[in-house]
């Protein structure tokens, strides 16, 4: 069993559980052809089976009646993903994902509650009470080379494929373990398992390659280092530096959402600060390296953008995901407050600023556009002088980004709070906030 720690924050490494590597195939049998496929691709690797009973109290019950309901129809069916690593770092996983060998059609076939979706690549989605999805895709393999343009960049991958080529096509080794229900075993055909335990992120395959095909995995690295406290193997730190310019050619929406992921789980200071190290900042958000980088111009500009992100980090954690519209102006805070200072066009000076941003990482016009409105609203509010503003839709985040901006100061918020207080028996406190901590991307992910 693995041990749960009392302090969630800086949990230690869970004990490895026993495992062993599969015997040897016999010549010929379904688990031969297996086996002997995974060697060829990577010679030396094997499946582990590792005895993890996970704790079933933290397991969806609904996500284990779908893995089961697939597996009695006579379908493989694991979890997958980002759950299971999760339940083995103890946390508490966000959603479940469900792989099996069962084609879209045939999950529609066994729930009532089910509908398809994405049109490149199906997956299908089983709905349950609450706005609960279980979202169950069919194993797919690596697209061949015909699916990769001539900089190895992935356009499709809708290939399927069998339980080990799925594994093999993740991103990094935590994310590729399965989790077979019936036996309580983790499946790791990547070596995820030790890596869980060192809490170290390894990309499966050579780094360089795999963040060549899709750049956006230097942000989900960042991300999960941020976010579960785990270290990131040197190889392939350095091939996040080498890959950085990459990123340029990476789909933007995808770079927008996965900027925003960065920020929503209370990682934002570890986020940023590794974004910045990297050269991932320079890459798709230039304005901001620059400003951060320019110390002396900016006395202590980078101290007090941290700060921020220190105070995003901690409201997070109190009062649960923020707005999008005020995690971006919290971001871009620092520099747009510079370039509105002193002059006479503020909303110019704003717009002059925001455009190439929502060029170059497909920032959405609302929100833009949100971020100019309370850019010009948050002064007036850390002053007092509130006046029309009360009145209008933005006001609660305009507060949010006040009182980041006051707490990043060091000073007290409780004037904010005041003004919050007042406003909110004609706006509902949750008028602005997401109601789930986050929202399924469906067929986002390339
Ligand atoms: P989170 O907790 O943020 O949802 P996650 O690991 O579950 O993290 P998802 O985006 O939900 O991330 O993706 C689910 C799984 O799909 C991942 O665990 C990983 O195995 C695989 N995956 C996601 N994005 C990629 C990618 N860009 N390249 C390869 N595999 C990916
Ligand atoms: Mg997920």
């Amino acid at each position: 069993m693995i041990r749960r720690p009392s302090k969630p924050d800086l949990p230690p490494p869970p004990e490895l559980p026993s495992y062993r590597f599969e015997p040897d195939p016999a010549p010929g049998g379904v688990a031969a052809r297996d086996v002997a496929s995974v060697v060829d691709r990577h010679a030396g690797t094997k499946l582990s089976r590792h005895d993890a009973p996970l704790d079933e109290e933290l397991i969806d019950s609904d996500a284990a009646k779908v893995v089961r309901r697939l597996e009695r129809a006579g379908y493989q069916a694991y979890l997958v993903g980002g759950c299971v690593r999760d339940l083995l770092l103890d946390g508490r996983p966000k959603d479940f994902d469900v792989a099996t060998s069962a084609r879209p059609d045939d999950v529609r076939a066994l729930f009532r509650n089910c509908r398809i979706i994405g049109r490149r690549f199906r997956l299908a989605h089983v709905l349950f009470g609450g706005g609960k999805i279980v979202e169950v895709a069919t194993f797919r393999r690596n697209p061949g080379e015909a699916d990769l343009d001539e900089d190895l960049l992935i356009r499709s991958d809708n290939v399927f494929g069998e339980a080990h080529e799925d594994a093999l096509r993740r991103d990094f080794t935590i994310n590729a373990l399965f989790y077979d229900l019936d036996r309580r075993q983790v499946l790791d055909w990547c070596g995820g398992m030790p890596d869980i335990q060192r809490r170290a992120i390894r990309t499966i395959g050579e780094p360089t390659v795999r963040f060549r095909e899709d750049p956006v995995r230097i942000l989900r690295a960042i991300k999960f280092a941020a976010r579960l406290d785990l270290g990131i193997d040197p190889i392939v730190y350095d091939a996040m530096v080498a890959s950085r310019l990459e990123l340029a050619r990476a789909a933007r929406p995808r770079l927008f959402e996965e900027i925003l992921r960065l920020m929503r789980a209370g990682g934002a200071h570890r986020s940023m600060w590794l974004m910045w190290e990297v050269g991932a900042m320079a890459v798709l958000m230039p304005e901001l390296a620059a400003f951060l980088d320019d110390e002396e111009a900016t006395a202590d500009g980078s101290l007090r953008f941290f700060r921020k992100m220190d105070a995003i980090d901690r409201k997070t954690i109190e009062e649960g995901v923020l707005d999008d519209i005020v995690l971006m102006t919290a971001l871009f805070y620092e520099p747009l407050e510079e370039c509105m200072y002193g002059v006479r066009d503020a909303i110019g000076a704003i717009n002059d600023f925001l455009e190439p941003i929502i060029e170059r990482i497909a920032m959405p016009r609302r929100i833009a556009d949100g971020v100019r409105r309370i850019m010009t609203m948050v002064p007036r509010i850390v002053q007092g002088r509130v006046g029309r503003f009360a009145r209008t839709d933005l006001f609660l985040p305009a507060l949010d980004v006040a009182e980041i901006v006051v707490r990043s100061r060091g000073e007290n918020p409780q004037a904010i709070e005041a003004l919050r207080r007042e406003a909110m028996p004609t706006l509902p406190r949750e008028s602005h906030r997401r109601s789930l901590p986050y929202t399924r991307q469906r067929g986002a992910r390339r």
